[in-house]
Order: C-alpha cells, then structure tokens, then sequence
C-alpha cells in the first residue's frame, strides 16, 4: 500500500522531518513513487504580527514529471496546522 504524504503537520520540526522522508512516499494524485520533491515554502501574513510580516505557513511539494520515473507535475502544499487562521478543521 502506498504511503502518500499528509497535507498537514503540526510545526516546522515535523514538517522538516516528513521532507526528508518525502522520496518515500507516493504522489496523492498520479500515484507515483519516488517523484517527489519539495517545491517553494510557503508564507502568509500572520494578522497578529511576527516580526517582519512573515512566516513559515508550510511548503509547497511538486511531483516532478521530469526525469525516468515521470511523475505528474502537479504541486500541493503541506499546512503547518498550527499557523492556520482556523486549525483542526477536517
Ligand atoms: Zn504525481
């Protein structure tokens, strides 16, 4: 069964830990494996003020479709949970 990876983790230490298990794990939408790779990080805007008006909201992972293994090209982000204006809604 193939392991696909989550969409959303609870802080930066959790979410450097799954990026470098990320070869492990197959696209959630092509299903292929050993296509992944981190992407950009993303930011947002924290409404209540972090220093310089940025902050870590997650990172952003592509499914290269370059290469032997051919993924699909699609990209998704990985949420940091804890810096979602409303965490814990599934
Ligand atoms: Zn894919």
């Amino acid at each position: 069964m193939q392991r696909v990876p989550q969409r959303f983790l609870s802080g930066l230490k959790e979410l450097g830990e799954h990026l470098l298990l990320l070869k492990g794990f197959g696209c959630p939408f092509c299903g292929a494996s050993e296509t992944l790779n981190c992407h950009s990080k993303l930011y947002g805007n924290d409404p209540d003020g972090s220093e310089d008006g940025r902050m870590e909201r997650g990172q952003r992972v592509w499914c290269s479709n370059r290469g032997r293994r051919g993924g699909c090209g699609r990209s998704f982000p990985i949420f940091l949970a804890g810096v979602l204006p409303r965490p814990g809604t599934r």
